[in-house]
């Protein structure tokens, strides 16, 4: 039983959930830190550059920008994202004196992100519970010393986070593919692996089919599995264009999310002093991972509309031209079972119905969906029966119509563009061949919970992160810890220190680099970068104010310098050249990357430009038929065992992925704390808990013993009957690696069988009016 000490939060206050989102407080709670932090005249540069054309790219979500840009074109949250990185509040270097490793370990990630930037590397010998400045020179003998002893290379894993931009991942790969594994675990891995699986095989892409003003077209929008107030808060105004363009929005969630019920855009006076806009014009409070059971029931709606009405549902012409399965599909559907529909979703016959009826008087429609779907044990399936859904009418390759998942942070998509998997296609790697003129390794690599389990095995022993906070973000902290300390080295590229820079192997260096709010100058002048975000559309992005230390380097750089260092002149890759300009980094991209032709010319025009996308702009399908494929994917629901509930994992709203800005969640009415469970009130009234109480939150496994999270604060609140939730990373140690979605190898955060068991002295009884402001 893995048993974590618990942060206990004895300030903590539970108000009320917010029926909208955005607004004024959203101004104030993303400029006054700001402000506080970083002074007037660096916030306004930086506000004034962020997402702009000669400015930098939010590094915090991957959500497009619109043609039509206004002076400030951030949210809330991409401001917080910026004052972290921004801050000038740097880590001295008495710090390393002062902290050991052991007592770093004992401070919560709020706390470790709040000793500011790092600005000089630092090494921890082996035997020693100290990080110590070293050169970048002697660190980069360090990394090269290591990885060429080790027996195979093989037995190095080389992590991305989502932060890294276009440029700096290629190297990458191309440092890691020369050095000669596959091993690349990236944050994909852990969040949107599901869709990559399910969109590969059947539309023969995995990501988005649409274009950003494509909602705005739409007659009808399906979010599912999302809460885009908090985690791409800017998709409520794309949302709000879809309202106000005449369509329609459904929610499909276990919880109410203020951001779906009302947003108060900031930008518009109708958000300031107004109501704002209604987003969600039916919200389904679907029972956490029913959403496959509720698709199903919904395509087999469409199959007896038609059936009823033939030739005037289904879009006859695109599924003869454009799809393969259809037939094997119907028969499959036909024999769905009601029974076990409703009792996988939670929801009612009418309920159903009314969700179908919508979609079926809709001509355009979208389905955007983000890690409650890809995080369950059947993600891959359920994603699947999206794209059989929309194939019926032929929602795929048309105006206002298509797939769209929605990534959760800024470049993840585009470091898969770049080579950043563990098994990239064949034609990928015969490009590099054929550039780079080395065989590229060909066997498949470890993916992230592979990796894990490579470090508990000692076959991996070194792990190099590009970013990220590894340890932080995977399922089963307490193993992944474990697995991580068995390294012989470790090795963390990073802006601030998190969780992942103090449980280390044997030697561990952290390399501070420079972020992308700061301007890069290398030999050759001022460098930019580029990212792609979730609708595949490329641009540039410039830093804005001075590097806050002089010693760092950018990542491109420390790449460059551990490739140089490790291969020497291997393979006469010219590293020097790579690091001086940026753009002979862009001619190599051009010349391996599908869609990148002429990079260098066309990244510098206003707005980039956008990747060729054979399902959206010409209906054309790289499947394995040739076609896009509708797929029959057997019905399967978690049971909830009596006396339990299914937990799922998620963010608080001043968090993003395992970056804890502030203990607050404001729009869950949560402040100064976060060891809280969220449960329905009728299922609190059955377990005979009450809001407020202390209990302990086991996770039930099969197989393995049962997992703890001590001494959590119960909640009161409107999630799905039968469903709970707990804050992400804190929650982590209740899923084992073994609990992963099929076909992808996510970790399935969102379907968590737990049981409560009150605290000894726990807290109150009693049971106070509900705090919901529904
Ligand atoms: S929506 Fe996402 S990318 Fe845009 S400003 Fe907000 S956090 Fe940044």
């Amino acid at each position: 039983m893995s048993d974590e000490p618990t942060e206990v939060y004895p300030d903590i206050h539970v108000g009320h959930n917010e029926p909208w989102a955005v607004g004024v407080p959203a101004i104030l709670n993303s400029m006054e830190p700001a402000l506080m932090e970083m002074g007037v005249a660096r916030t306004a540069k930086l506000s004034l550059a962020i997402n702009q054309k000669d400015g930098f790219d939010c590094m915090s979500c991957a959500w497009p920008d619109p043609g039509h840009r206004n002076t400030l074109e951030f949210c809330e949250n991409g401001m917080k994202a910026v004052t972290w990185e921004a801050t000038p509040i740097t880590v001295p270097r008495s710090f390393w004196d002062e902290n050991s490793l052991a007592a770093l370990l004992d401070r919560d990630e709020y706390w470790l992100g709040q000793q500011g930037r790092l600005t000089e590397p630092v090494y921890k010998p082996a035997g020693s519970d100290h990080y110590e400045p070293v050169s970048w020179e002697r660190a980069f003998e360090i990394v090269a010393e290591r990885l060429n002893a080790l027996k195979s290379p093989d037995e190095a894993a080389f992590y991305t986070s989502g932060r890294t931009a276009n440029e700096t991942a290629f190297l990458y790969q191309l440092f890691v593919r020369a050095f000669g594994t596959n091993n690349l675990p990236d944050c994909s891995n852990m969040c949107h692996e599901s869709t990559g699986t399910a969109m590969g095989e059947t539309l023969g892409i995995g990501k988005s089919t649409i274009a950003y003003d494509d909602f705005e077209k739409a007659d009808l929008v399906i979010v599912m599995g999302q809460n885009p107030g908090t985690n791409h808060p800017r998709m409520l105004a794309a949302l709000e264009d879809c309202k106000r363009a005449g369509g329609r929005v459904i929610a499909v969630n276990p919880l109410p999310e203020a951001g779906l019920i009302r947003y108060k855009n900031p930008q518009k006076v109708r958000g300031i002093i107004g109501r704002g806009t209604a987003i969600a014009d039916m919200f389904l409070q679907i029972r956490s991972g029913g959403d496959m059971a509720l698709l199903q029931a919904t395509s087999k709606r469409v199959l007896e509309a038609e059936a009823a009405a033939p030739g005037t549902v289904l879009d006859h012409d695109f599924l003869a031209e454009h799809t393969s399965g259809f037939e094997e599909f119907t028969a499959h559907i036909t024999d769905l079972d009601h029974a076990a529909v409703l009792a996988a979703t939670g929801l009612t016959s009418v309920e159903i119905e009314a969700f179908a009826q919508e979609y079926l008087k809709a001509d355009k429609v979208i389905i955007t969906w983000a890690m409650g779907l890809t995080q369950q044990k059947k993600a891959v399936a359920t994603i699947k029966e999206i794209v059989n859904l929309l194939l019926l009418r032929g929602n795929i390759g048309k105006p206002g119509a298509g797939a769209s998942p929605i990534r959760g942070h800024s470049n993840v998509q585009g470091d898969r563009t770049m080579g950043i998997w563990e098994k990239m296609p064949e034609r990928f790697m015969d490009a590099m061949d054929a550039e780079f003129g080395f065989p590229v390794p060909r066997g498949h690599g470890y993916d992230a919970l592979q990796t894990v389990e490579g470090l508990q095995r000692g076959d991996v022993k070194v792990f190099i992160a590009m970013g990220g906070n590894f340890v932080g973000a995977i399922s089963d902290t307490a193993a992944a810890e474990a697995a991580m300390r068995g390294a012989s080295l470790t090795v963390q590229v990073s802006t601030k220190l998190n969780r992942s820079h103090v449980v280390t192997g044997d030697e561990a260096l952290i390399l501070p680099t420079l972020g992308r709010t700061e301007i890069d100058v290398q030999a050759a002048g001022p460098q930019f970068v580029s990212v792609e975000d979730s609708v595949c559309a490329v641009h540039a992005s410039h830093g804005a104010v001075k590097p806050v230390g002089d010693d760092l380097l950018s990542e491109v750089a420390i790449v460059a310098r551990m490739a140089k260092a490790t291969l020497g002149d291997r393979y006469g890759i010219e590293w020097d050249a790579f690091e001086r300009d940026y753009d002979t980094i862009r001619e190599r991209i051009a010349r391996v990357v599908p869609g990148f032709a002429d990079f260098n010319t066309v990244i510098r025009k206003k707005g980039g430009f956008i990747l060729p996308n054979g399902p959206r702009d010409a209906r054309r399908f790289d499947t394995k038929t040739g076609k896009a494929m509708i797929t029959v994917n057997e019905l399967e629901h978690l049971e909830r065992p009596a006396g339990r509930l299914i937990l799922q994992t998620m963010r608080s709203h001043d968090q993003f992925n395992t970056t804890i800005y502030s203990l607050n969640d404001r729009y869950r009415g949560i402040t100064k704390g976060r060891d809280v469970i969220f449960v329905n009130p009728d299922d609190l009234y059955e377990l005979g808990l009450a809001d407020g109480q202390r209990v302990d939150i086991f996770s039930e496994w099969k197989d393995e013993p049962d997992r703890v999270l001590r001494n959590y604060r119960v909640v009161s609140y409107p999630t799905a009957k039968g469903c709970a939730a707990a804050y992400y990373p804190e929650a982590n140690v209740l899923v084992p690696l073994a609990s992963a979605s099929e076909e992808s190898n996510t970790p399935a955060s969102k379907a968590v069988i737990v049981r409560l068991e009150p605290v000894a002295g726990g807290g109150r009884r009693d049971t106070s009016p509900l705090p919901w402001g529904l």
